[in-house]
C-alpha cells in the first residue's frame, strides 16, 4: 500500500438515510478543494454481487460506471461531486467479497486451510480497500460502509476497518460515524442517548470514532455538543452538526463552517497545502439560488413513484438549469397515465418532455403516445435509453404506418425497428451482460447533436439489451428520423434527431450519468434552453 494514502472510513449508526453518501461526498469536495486527490468507495452489504440485477423500486437507480461497473447510485453523487469519474472498484458488495473467497477457494488458494470470515472475508475486504490505495493516484481514500452499525451484514466490513485503523495507524486510517440526534417535540429536546448507544456499538467492535457527525433539525447546543464529547470519547470540536440543507450542494459549504475538513487533517497529521477554494462551486450554488426564469419539464417514466429511480437525470436537471440561471420543475409523470384521451391533458402544458429508461412492457404505450403528442406539436423532446427507442417505435408506427415494435414489448412483432443484438441472444445470465460502460460515438458533422457537444467524437455510458435495427435504418432516415450518432466499432445507432422539429433527440446512452456540477451535461443544458424558448414563443 501507498504509505502517504491516507484512509477515511465512514460509518452510520442509529438509522439508515442518514446520508452517508453526501457526507462522504461533501468531505471529499472539500479535500479536493484543497488541492488533494480523492477518491470515494462504498461498501454495501448485501449479498447480490452487484445492485445491477435490484428493482430500482426497491434501491433506487443503478449507477453505470465508465468500466461498465453497475454500482450504488452514492457512486453518482460522488462522480457529481468531485468531477472524477469512479469505476468498479469503487463499489464492493458482500457478495462480490464471498465470490472472489469462493473462487479463490475453489482454485486451491486456501489449500488446507479451513476458510473462515475471519481472516479470509476480512483480508479479502481489506484488499479491496488497499486495491484503490495502491494505485498510487490518491491522497485520500474515504470508504463509505453501507448499512448502519449492528446489522448483522455489516459486521465483516466494521471487523475490517478496525483492523486497517490498527494496521495503519491513527495518523494514516480514522472513522468517522455518522449519527441522528432525534428531535422530541413534546419534551423540546434534541436526544443524544441514540448516538451514546450506536457509539457504544462500535466500540463493543473495538472501533473508537474520530469524528461525529450529527444529523439533526436543530442546531446542536453547546451543552448537548458537550454530553456528546464526553459520553462518546470524542474531542469537543470533532462533534459536527449536520443540519438539513436546502440543497444536498449547500452540504460542503456546511461541512466547512463545521470545520469537518480540518479536523479530519489534524487526526492524520496532514499539512494542509491551502484552503478550500470553493469559488467554482459557490457560483454554481449561486446560480441554482437565484434563477430568472423557470420552465416545466415532464419526466415521463415507469419508476415515477421513488424519485432516487432517476436520480442521476434529476440531478443533471439541477446543473443544467443553473446553468441556464433558470428554475427547471420537473413534473413526474408515470407512463400509464397516458392514453390517446388523456395526452394532450397530461403533456399540454409543458415546456418539454423527457422519456425516461426503463425496462419491460408496463407504460410503454403510455410512453409512445407521449412521443407521438410532442412530435407533432413540435414539443421539445429528449428520449434517454429506452425512451429513444421508444421515439423510434413511435416514428415506425405513426410516420411510415408499420406495424412495428420493439422486441422487448413484443416478440413476435412484424417489424422490430428495435431489436436484440445476436450476442445478447446468447446471453441466458442476468447479472452484467448488457452492454454496459462507455462506447464511442460519432455525430454526423452539422448535426444539432454535433453543435450541441461541439465535437464529433464523444463517449458516452450504455445500460441496455436491445438496439436500435440497422434494418430499417434507410427507410427511417429517409422519412426524416435521422441517425446522426454512430458506434464506429459496431456501427450501431446511438443518436436520433428529428428534421423539421426545433428540438427531438434520443439517445441509447445515459448522458446523465456524467453531468457534474462543474460540467454540466451539454445535453441537458441545450434542452433546458430548448425549454425556454419554447415556452417564450
Ligand atoms: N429496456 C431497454 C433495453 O434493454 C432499455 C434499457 C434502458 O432504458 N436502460 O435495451
Amino acid at each position: 500500500m501507498s504509505s502517504s494514502t491516507k484512509y477515511i472510513f465512514v460509518t452510520g449508526g442509529v438509522t439508515s438515510s442518514l446520508g452517508k453518501g453526501i457526507i462522504s461526498a461533501s468531505l471529499g469536495k472539500l479535500l479536493q478543494s484543497r488541492g488533494f486527490s480523492v477518491t470515494i468507495q462504498k461498501f454495501d452489504p448485501y449479498i447480490n454481487i452487484d445492485p445491477g440485477t435490484l428493482n430500482p423500486y426497491e434501491h433506487g437507480e443503478c449507477y453505470v460506471t465508465d468500466d461498465g461497473g453497475e454500482t450504488d447510485l452514492d457512486l453518482g453523487h460522488y462522480e457529481r461531486f468531485l468531477n472524477v469519474r469512479t469505476t468498479k472498484a469503487n463499489n464492493i458488495t458482500t457478495g462480490r467479497i464471498y465470490n472472489n473467497v469462493i473462487t479463490k477457494e475453489r482454485h486451491g488458494e486456501y489449500l488446507g486451510k479451513t476458510v473462515q470470515v475471519v481472516p479470509h472475508i476480512t483480508d479479502e475486504i481489506k484488499r479491496n480497500i488497499f486495491q484503490l490505495g495502491e494505485t498510487g493516484q490518491y491522497d485520500f481514500i474515504i470508504t463509505e460502509i453501507g448499512g448502519s452499525v449492528g446489522d448483522i451484514e455489516s459486521l465483516p466490513f466494521v471487523e475490517a476497518v478496525r483492523q486497517v485503523r490498527w494496521d495503519l495507524g491513527a495518523n494514516n486510517a480514522m472513522v468517522i460515524h455518522l449519527t441522528l440526534i432525534p428531535y422530541l417535540k413534546a419534551a423540546k429536546e434534541l436526544k443524544t442517548k441514540p448516538t451514546q448507544h450506536s457509539v457504544k456499538e462500535l466500540l463493543s467492535y473495538g472501533i473508537q470514532p474520530d469524528i461525529l457527525v450529527c444529523r439533526t433539525e436543530h442546531p446542536l447546543s453547546m451543552e448537548i455538543r458537550k454530553k456528546l464529547a464526553l459520553f462518546c470519547n470524542v474531542n469537543l470540536n470533532s462533534v459536527i452538526e449536520a443540519m438539513d440543507a436546502e440543497t444536498i450542494y449547500d452540504v460542503p459549504l456546511l461541512m466547512k463552517k463545521e470545520k469537518l475538513d480540518e479536523r479530519v487533517l489534524a487526526k492524520l497529521k496532514v499539512t494542509t497545502k491551502h484552503e478550500p477554494d470553493l469559488e467554482q462551486w459557490k457560483g454554481f450554488l449561486g446560480k441554482l439560488k437565484n434563477p430568472t426564469s423557470e420552465v416545466s419539464i415532464g419526466l415521463v417514466g415507469k419508476y415515477v413513484s421513488l424519485p432516487d429511480a432517476y436520480k442521476s437525470i434529476a440531478e443533471a436537471f439541477i446543473h443544467a438549469g443553473a446553468q441556464n440561471d433558470c428554475k427547471v420543475h420537473l413534473k413526474w409523470i408515470s407512463s400509464e397515465e397516458i392514453s390517446k384521451e388523456t395526452v394532450e391533458n397530461v403533456l399540454g402544458q409543458l415546456d418539454a418532455v423527457l422519456v425516461a429508461p426503463g425496462f419491460g412492457e408496463r407504460g410503454l404505450e403510455g410512453k409512445i403516445e407521449a412521443i407521438k403528442y410532442v412530435r407533432e406539436n413540435k414539443i421539445p423532446f429528449l428520449g434517454i435509453c429506452l425512451g429513444m427507442q421508444c421515439a423510434v417505435v413511435e416514428f415506425a408506427r405513426n410516420v411510415l404506418g408499420l406495424d412495428a415494435s420493439s422486441t422487448e414489448l413484443n416478440p413476435k412483432s412484424k417489424h422490430p425497428v428495435i431489436d436484440m443484438m445476436e450476442e445478447q441472444k446468447k446471453i441466458t445470465t442476468k447479472g452484467g451482460t448488457m452492454r454496459l460502460g462507455a462506447y464511442a460515438c460519432k455525430l454526423k458533422k452539422g448535426s444539432k447533436a454535433n453543435h450541441i457537444y461541439g465535437d464529433t467524437l464523444i463517449h458516452e455510458r450504455h445500460r441496455h439489451r436491445y438496439e436500435f435495427n440497422n434494418k430499417y435504418l434507410e427507410q427511417i432516415e429517409e422519412a426524416g428520423l435521422k441517425a446522426v450518432g454512430i458506434n464506429p466499432d459496431s456501427n450501431l445507432v446511438e443518436v436520433v434527431e428529428l428534421k423539421d422539429h426545433p428540438w427531438f433527440i434520443g439517445v441509447q446512452y445515459h448522458p446523465e450519468l456524467r453531468s457534474t456540477v462543474l460540467n454540466p451535461h451539454p445535453l441537458f443544458v441545450k434542452f433546458v434552453a430548448a425549454a425556454l424558448e419554447h415556452k417564450s414563443n
